[in-house]
C-alpha cells in the first residue's frame, strides 16, 4: 500500500502540471493569434480611414478645380493670371493651360508649352485626376499634380509631393508604425518622413528584395496589388518582421496606401498578456504544487498519528505491546542470537497506586519509563505492557550485561522509591530470557519465557531477577498439562483421598486422621498434591475438587456409621478461596447435612495464613461452621506470620503445628521453649494442639515433655489408602479395648 501511493501523488501532479501547462499554452497561442489579428485589422481600419481622407481631400481639390475652371473660362488672361495667383500659396500653384494656344499661365505670366507636355497633356486619361510624381520644370522637386480639363482648358494644381506626403504622413501605435503611398508597380509615390522610411530606394518590391525576403512571398505580394486586392503580407524589415497592410485608393487607379509596422510592437499587447498567463500558470501549479504538499503534510501527519496510535504507549511513549512484539520478530529473524527480552514487574505497586492514588502511580511508571530507555543500549528497546509491567529486548556480550541493566534499573527505582519513602512497599523484579537459550522462534516464546523466570524470583526483596532456564519451561509445561486434564479427572473420579492417622503422643492410639487428596491418573500414577495444589489455587479449579474430597469423606463416614464401624474425627484441608465464597458454608453444611453426619466428627483445615486476611470476617465465618458442628482448626502454625495473640482474637478448635517449625525448633534451646509456650497457651485456652510432620524420634521425645495433644507424622505413619487405614484404625482400637 505504501509503495503504491507516491507514484499516484507524483503522477497526479505531474498531469495537474501538465494539464494546466497545456491549457496555458493553447491559452497563450489562442491569445496571440487573436491579438494578432485584431491588431492587424486594426491597422487596416486606420489605413482605411487614411485612405478615405486622402479620397476625400483629392474629391474636395477636384470640385475647387472645377469651380475655379468654370469661373474663370470666360474672363481674360489678366483676371485669370491674378487669380492664379492669388489661389497659389507655399504649398502649391495653380496653372492654367491652354492646349488650343500652347500655353500656360502661372503667376500671371505666361508660358509656351513645350512639345512633349502638350502631347503628354493631350494624353491625360480622365478628364480629371492626379498626376504620379514628376520633377517640376521649374524648381526641379518632386511634384505632383492634380488637374481639371474642360475642352482644350486645363487646370493644374500642382504640389511639391513632400507637401502633400507630410498631411497624409500616416503614423500609429505611438508613430511606431508609417505608410508609404505606392503605384502597383511598388514605386514609391509619396514617402513617409518616418525614421524607418526607406529614402533612397524608389521602389517597395526592390526595399523588400534587398531586404532578403522569400521571392514567393514578395511575388504573391506583387499579385496582390496588381489585382487591387486589400490584405497584409510578412516581410523582413529593418532587421525585423514587419506587417506590411496594403489597401487600395480606389479613386486613384493602381494607388496604394501600405502601412508598415514591426510585428513585435503588434505584439507588445499579446506579449503582456502572455506574460501575465505565464505568471498566472505559475501561480496555480505552485498552488497546486502547494496544496499537493500540503496535503501529503497532513497525510503524512496523519500517518504519524496513526502509527503513534496503533504503535505507542500514551503514558510511558514506549512502544506498546503490539508493537514490541512486531520489532521482536524481526531482530529474531536476523539470526543474531545474542538477544534477551527482559519482563519486569514491580511487586507491590498495587500498594503504591491504594496508597497515593492513581496519578502518583502513573508518574512513577513514567519515571520508570525514563529510566529504562536511558539504561537499555540504542539498538534495544522496550514497550509498557500493562499497568507495573514492562519488556525490554536487549542485546548483549555476556549475559552478565544483562543482570547488570536489572541491576541498574532496579537501582534507580530503588532511589526514586525511597525519595517517597516507598522503598519499602515495592521492589521491581526482573525475568530474564536469553534467545540462544531454548528453542525459541518468535517473540512470544522469548516473552512467556521470560515471565516465566520472573515468576521464579522468590518473594525475598534481596532477590530481584532470574534467569529462565529449561526446568522452568518443563515446569510449565506440567502446569499447563495438569489444567488441561483436570476437570477430565474429576469426572473421572481419579482423585482420591488418604488418611493420615493423628496419634496421641505415645502413639498407641489413633484420636483423628487427615484426608489429603491423591491424583491417580489412568495410567495408575499418583500424582501428589504438591504438583497440582498450587495450580488449582491459582485458577480455582481447588473449589471444586476440596468440595469433592469433603463430600467424599462425608460419603465414606457416614457409610462407616450406617454399618457401625467405628469412625473417628477426620479433618478436610479448605483453601482459603472459599472465604471468598458467599454460598461456602451453606454449601458444606448441605453435604454434611445429607450423609447426617454428626457434630463433632469433621473439622475444616484452613492454613494459616488466611489470618492475614480481614479477622473479623473470618472470625464469623469460623463461628458459624462451629454453630453447624463443625471443629476449626489452623493448619500450618508457624510456618509464616501467625503471632500467638491472634489465637486469643480466633475461636479456633485446633492449631497444627508446622513441619517446619518443629525441625527449626528440635535444635535450639530458645526455640523449643516458644513451641513449649505456645502449646501450654492453647492448653490454657483449650484449643488442642497437633504436631505435624513428626519423623525422629528426638522430635517426638521433645513433644512428650509438652502439653501437645496429638503427633500426625511418619514416625506413625503415613498417609494410607482407606483400606490400610482402616486395618490400623481397628488395631488400634484393639489396643484401647
Ligand atoms: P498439609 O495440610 O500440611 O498436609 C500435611 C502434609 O505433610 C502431607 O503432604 C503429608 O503427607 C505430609 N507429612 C505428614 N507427615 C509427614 C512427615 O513426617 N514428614 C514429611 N516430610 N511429610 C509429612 P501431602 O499429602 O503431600 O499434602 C501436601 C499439602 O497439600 C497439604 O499440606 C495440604 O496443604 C495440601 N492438600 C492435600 N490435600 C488437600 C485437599 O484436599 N485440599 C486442599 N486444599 N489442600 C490439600
Ligand atoms: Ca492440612
Ligand atoms: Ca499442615
Amino acid at each position: 500500500m505504501k509503495k503504491r501511493k507516491i507514484p499516484i501523488l507524483v503522477m497526479s501532479s505531474i498531469l495537474a502540471i501538465g494539464v494546466v501547462g497545456i491549457t496555458m499554452f493553447t491559452y497563450v497561442n489562442y491569445v496571440r493569434q487573436s491579438l494578432w489579428n485584431q491588431a492587424v485589422n486594426d491597422i487596416l481600419d486606420s489605413t482605411t480611414q487614411e485612405q478615405e481622407s486622402f479620397q476625400l481631400f483629392i474629391e474636395k481639390d477636384m470640385e475647387n478645380l472645377t469651380t475655379i475652371l468654370n469661373s474663370v473660362s470666360l474672363e481674360d488672361e489678366t483676371v485669370i493670371g491674378s487669380i492664379m495667383e492669388h489661389s497659389s500659396s507655399n504649398g502649391y500653384n495653380l496653372i492654367y493651360i491652354d492646349l488650343n494656344e500652347r500655353t500656360y499661365l502661372h503667376q500671371r505670366q505666361k508660358e509656351k508649352l513645350l512639345d512633349e507636355e502638350v502631347n503628354l497633356l493631350n494624353n491625360l486619361p480622365l478628364s480629371k485626376g492626379i498626376t504620379k510624381p514628376y520633377l517640376n520644370r521649374v524648381n526641379g522637386e518632386r511634384t505632383i499634380a492634380s488637374y481639371i480639363k474642360l475642352e482644350d482648358k486645363l487646370l493644374v494644381k500642382e504640389a511639391p509631393v513632400e507637401y502633400i506626403a507630410e498631411q497624409f504622413s500616416l503614423s500609429f501605435y505611438n508613430d511606431l508604425g508609417f505608410s508609404y503611398i505606392i503605384d502597383d508597380s511598388g514605386n514609391v509615390l509619396m514617402r513617409n518622413n518616418h525614421k524607418n522610411a526607406n529614402r533612397t530606394m524608389q521602389n517597395l518590391f526592390d526595399i523588400i528584395d534587398i531586404e532578403g525576403n522569400d521571392q514567393a512571398i514578395i511575388q504573391s505580394f506583387e499579385n496582390a496589388l496588381a489585382n487591387h486586392k486589400k490584405g497584409y503580407a510578412l516581410f523582413n524589415y529593418h532587421d525585423d518582421t514587419n506587417v506590411f497592410c496594403y489597401i487600395p485608393i480606389t479613386i486613384l487607379n493602381g494607388w496604394y496606401i501600405v502601412s508598415i509596422i514591426p510585428n513585435d510592437i503588434i505584439m507588445t499587447q499579446a506579449n503582456n498578456i502572455i506574460i501575465f498567463t505565464i505568471i498566472l500558470s505559475v501561480i496555480i501549479i505552485g498552488a497546486i504544487g502547494f496544496i499537493l504538499l500540503l496535503y501529503r503534510y497532513n497525510q503524512r501527519k496523519h500517518k504519524n498519528e496513526v502509527e503513534y496510535l496503533a504503535y505507542f504507549d500514551a503514558l510511558t511513549n514506549l512502544f506498546n505491546y503490539q508493537k514490541f512484539k512486531e520489532e521482536g520478530n524481526q531482530r529474531i529473524n536476523q539470526d543474531e542470537k545474542k538477544w534477551a527480552v527482559i519482563y519486569s514487574d514491580i511487586a507491590g505497586f498495587k500498594i503504591i497506586n491504594d496508597l497515593n492514588g492513581y496519578e502518583f502511580g502513573d508518574k512513577i511508571l513514567k519515571e520508570l519509563a525514563k529510566i529504562i530507555q536511558n539504561t537499555i543500549s540504542l539498538q534495544s528497546f522496550s514497550c509498557h505492557m500493562t499497568a507495573d509491567k514492562f519488556l525490554m529486548m536487549c542485546d548483549y556480550q555476556e549475559k552478565q550485561d544483562l543482570a547488570k541493566i536489572c541491576e541498574s534499573i532496579h537501582r534507580q527505582l530503588y532511589s526514586i522509591l525511597k525519595k517517597y519513602g516507598l522503598e519499602k512497599e515495592s521492589v521491581i523484579k526482573f525475568g530474564i530470557c536469553c534467545l540462544e537459550d531454548d528453542e525459541i522462534h518468535n517473540i512470544d516464546g522469548l516473552v512467556d519465557r521470560s515471565h516465566l523466570a520472573l515468576n521464579e524470583v522468590s518473594s525475598n526483596p534481596k532477590d530481584y531477577y532470574s534467569f529462565y532456564n529449561y526446568s522452568m519451561r518443563e515446569r510449565m509445561m506440567k502446569e499447563a498439562d495438569i489444567e488441561a486434564k483436570m476437570e477430565k479427572a474429576l469426572e473421572n473420579r481419579e482423585f482420591v483421598f488418604y488418611l493420615q492417622p493423628k496419634y496421641n503422643v505415645l502413639g498407641n492410639q489413633i484420636l483423628g486422621a487427615e484426608a489429603l487428596v491423591r491424583w491417580i491418573d489412568h495410567t495408575g500414577t499418583m500424582i501428589m498434591p504438591g504438583d497440582f495444589i498450587p495450580i488449582f489455587e491459582k485458577n480455582g479449579f481447588i473449589l471444586k475438587l476440596d468440595e469433592y474430597v469433603f463430600e467424599k469423606v462425608c460419603q465414606y463416614l457416614s457409610d462407616r456409621i450406617q454399618k457401625n464401624y467405628p469412625v473417628v474425627s477426620i479433618s478436610i484441608n479448605v483453601s482459603r478461596l472459599h472465604f471468598y465464597q458467599l454460598d461456602f458454608i451453606e454449601r458444606y453444611v448441605n453435604i454434611k447435612e445429607k450423609y447426617q453426619i454428626p457434630d463433632g466428627l469433621l473439622e475444616l483445615e484452613v492454613t494459616e495464613n488466611v489470618l492475614l486476611e480481614d479477622m473479623k470476617k473470618i472470625q464469623e465465618i469460623i463461628s458459624q461452621l462451629q454453630s453447624y458442628g463443625f471443629k476449626c482448626s489452623i493448619d500450618d502454625f508457624g510456618s509464616g506470620y501467625s503471632s500467638l495473640n491472634l489465637l486469643k482474637d480466633l475461636s479456633f478448635d485446633v492449631i497444627k503445628l508446622d513441619k517446619l517449625f518443629l525441625d527449626n525448633s528440635v535444635n535450639s534451646q530458645r526455640s523449643e521453649e516458644i513451641i513449649k509456650s505456645i502449646i501450654d497457651m492453647a492448653k490454657h485456652i483449650e484449643i488442642k494442639t497437633v504436631a505435624e510432620g513428626v519423623e525422629t524420634q528426638k522430635q517426638l521425645a521433645f513433644l512428650k515433655k509438652t502439653d501437645c495433644d496429638m503427633i500426625q507424622g511418619y514416625i506413625f505413619s503415613k498417609p494410607l489408602p482407606i483400606h490400610e487405614f482402616e486395618d490400623i484404625l481397628k488395631d488400634s482400637q484393639r489396643l484401647v479395648a
